[in-house]
Formats: C-alpha cells, structure tokens, sequence
C-alpha cells in the first residue's frame, strides 16, 4: 500500500466520529422536512375539500377565500384557481371571475404559459362583464405580444384572436369582425367564410334600415364574393330589388337558395309567392314547387305547394294532394293544412272541424319552428346567429312541430 494512502486511512476512524453527528443532524433535518412537507400536503388537500364543500353549499365567499390562499401558497395550484374563475364567471359572478383572475396575475412566479391563460380568462371575465373596452385592449395586447420561436404561430394568439371577434361581435363592429376574421384566415389557413359573410350582411341590414339601397347591396354582394353559399344575402336581395320594383331580379336571387342551402328555402316561400302573384306567373312557381317537393320531401314545402294548388286549381284537388301526402308522411303541418282547406272546402255547423283546427294552430303556434345544428337551442323564430351557442347559420327549419321542453 502506498504510504500516502495507508496516512489516510490511519486518520479516517477520528474523521467518522467527527462526521457521525453531522449525519445524524443531516438525517433528523430530512426526516422533519418531510413530515413538514407531508403535513403541508394534507392541510393543502384538507383546504382544497374545504373549499369546494364551500362551492357546493353554494358559498362562493368562503370558498374563494379559502381556495385563493391555496393558491397563493402552491404554485401548482394555479390551474385550479384558473377553473375557479371560469366557474365564477359561468355562474355570471364576473366580478368574482375578475378578482381570482387579477390575484392570480399578481403573482410574480408564474411562468409565460399560465400568464397568457390568466390574461386569456380575464379578458373573457371582461367581455361576459360588458367591458368590451377592456378585453378588447386586453387581447389586442396578448396579440401584440411576441411569439416565443418566429417558425410557429402561438396558440395563444389564434386564442386571443377568436375572443377579439368576439367582442367585436358583441359590441356589433362588424367592420372590426371582418378585418379580424381576415387576420385570422392569415394565421391559421383556414377559412372563416361563414362568418365573415354573416358580418357583411349585418352591415347590409344596417344600410338597408337606414334607407341606404345602395350601400346595403354593396355589403350584400361582398357577403357573395366571401360566401356564394350565403343565403341570408340573396333574401335581402330579393328584398331590396322588391322595393325597387323589380320582380324578375328578385326571383333570381331567391330561386338561388335551391343551390346555396335548400332547407332555408322556407325562408323563400313567402316572397317567391307575392313575387309570381305580382308578376302573374303563379303557374310557374306551382310547377317549381311541385319538383321541389319531390326532390326533398319536407312537409312545410307539402303544405305550401298545396296551398298553391289551392289557388290555382281550387281546394279539392289541394286537398287530394295533401291527403296523400298525410298517407304517407303525417305530421302535424299537414294536418293542419288538410283541415284549413276541407273548413274552407266544406263548411260545416259541426263543432268538431273548427275545434281541430283551433287546436292545430295552437299547437303549431306554440311549438318551436327552427333548431340549432349545434346546440340544439330552439326558437320561433330564425336566428342567423344562435342565441345559444354563439355560432352563425346554424338554425334550421324544423319539419313539424315539436314538443317543447318542459321548464
Ligand atoms: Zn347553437
């Protein structure tokens, strides 16, 4: 053995009893920072269960207290104080949405990413509170706010994008939403065409409401050029060539929903009809409706094609048609029809036809007409935004009455 090695192990048995203490001390920290560790976990869980038994019992108070200095404490906690918000602010209780949220950006330790989703949540706490000022300089800033690598679009950015539309929408700046939605097209790829011919034809209705033809038609022609599939454009169109007394242009617009989206020809029938009346042409549109019927076999184009019939060729053969069409397809719409033209065709002192009719109108009266694809939200009337689920031309005529949810 080397003599400098043999030195140095002739020194280590004074160098164990020297180092035994620090080991025990070292040993003892450990073991009580864990217990330390452990007891804060359980009183972290203890608190957590405390503050959402204060959620349930419908508390909000007490549990944001609690819940908020859990928080305040634990880093790993953000993500739950960031669901807090949200359920706050899904209840409606904004301003408790936006107090969770400002506390938790005052925290100095959080990284880019929780940041960016606080900022995100607030301005939507703002937009759901009416402040659309705020959100509106809020997300505008996050959109400012540079990428982490130049290759690749921030999520966070396409995020604060769709709610800046949002509040453009809300606060119906329509010109806003379009230049926005055009951002959006260039940062994703993807086409918002839908909506952002929805936003033209808003300005378009403005136009029209103020008495300003021209400028409506220059909205409703750039509704096209973004969406030739864009119903609600040719309506307006066929309306504003109606006021200018022209039939003929009219007609074309309306006959183009056939191809654009058949199901909101619903939307058409009436004004195809005053249109043909006008013109003296009802035998053609009775002709159309008859193909129309065969081709998508809807009820309420049933009962319109045999109220035609009835005008034309008189309510015995309206009311053979509509016969067959109960045969083979009942539904309440018909029923309704078939009872409109027999009272009509066959006056009777009973009570009974009258009554039935009352009540199918009734029934019909009462019953939603239209259905969103999405959500499901139903209405008596067309909304090309739903009131729901906030998404556009989405509802569409229902076939025959429905039953309406209970409250
Ligand atoms: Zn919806």
């Amino acid at each position: 053995m080397p003599p400098g090695l043999a030195d140095s192990f002739a020194v280590l048995p004074g160098l164990f009893w020297l180092l035994l203490p620090i080991a025990a001390a070292s040993g003892w920290w450990l073991a009580r920072h864990a217990a330390q560790q452990e007891e804060a976990q359980e009183d972290r869980q203890s608190n957590y269960v405390k503050g959402l038994n204060y959620l349930l019992a419908d508390q909000p108070d007490q549990a944001l207290e609690i819940l908020t200095q859990l928080t305040d404490a634990h880093r790993e906690a953000v993500d739950s104080q960031l669901v807090l918000g949200r359920l706050f602010r899904r209840r409606g209780e904004t301003d408790r949405a936006i107090y969770v949220h400002h506390k938790l950006l005052n925290r100095p330790d959080l990284s880019d990413a929780q940041r960016q989703r606080a900022l995100l949540e607030l301005g939507e706490d703002y937009t759901c509170a009416g402040l659309l000022d705020r959100a509106e300089e809020l997300f505008q800033q996050l959109l400012d706010s540079p990428v982490q690598h130049e290759y690749e679009t921030a999520e966070y950015h396409v995020t604060a994008l769709h709610k800046l539309i949002a509040v453009y929408e809300q606060g119906k700046d329509w010109q806003q939403a379009i230049a926005h939605c055009d951002r959006l097209e260039q940062m994703t790829g993807q086409v918002y065409r839908t909506q952002a011919a929805q936003y033209c034809c808003e300005l378009a209705q403005t136009a029209y409401t103020h008495q300003q033809p021209d400028s409506a038609l220059h909205y409703l022609n750039e509704a096209l050029r973004r969406n030739a599939h864009c119903t609600r454009a040719n309506l307006l169109r066929a309306r504003l060539a109606t006021d200018q007394g022209d039939d003929h242009t009219a007609l074309q617009a309306l006959y183009a929903i056939e191809w654009q989206n058949p199901l909101l020809l619903h939307e058409a029938l009436a004004a195809l009809t005053e249109c043909h009346a006008r013109l003296g042409t009802s035998h053609a549109l009775l002709d159309w409706l008859q193909g129309a019927y065969e081709r998508y076999g809807l009820s309420w184009l049933a009962s319109h094609l045999a109220q035609q019939l009835a005008r034309e060729h008189g309510s015995t053969a309206a009311l053979n048609f509509i016969s067959k069409v109960l045969h083979d397809q009942p539904s309440f719409m018909g029923l309704r029809t078939w009872l409109e033209l027999h009272s009509r065709e066959q006056p009777t002192t009973d009570d009974i036809t009258p009554l039935l009719l009352r009540s199918s109108r009734q029934l019909l009266d009462a019953s939603a007409r239209y259905r969103c694809n999405q959500c499901g939200f139903t209405s008596k009337v067309l909304h090309w935004q739903c009131p729901s689920c906030k998404r556009w031309e989405t509802l569409y005529p229902l076939s025959d009455l429905t039953c309406r949810t209970p409250p």
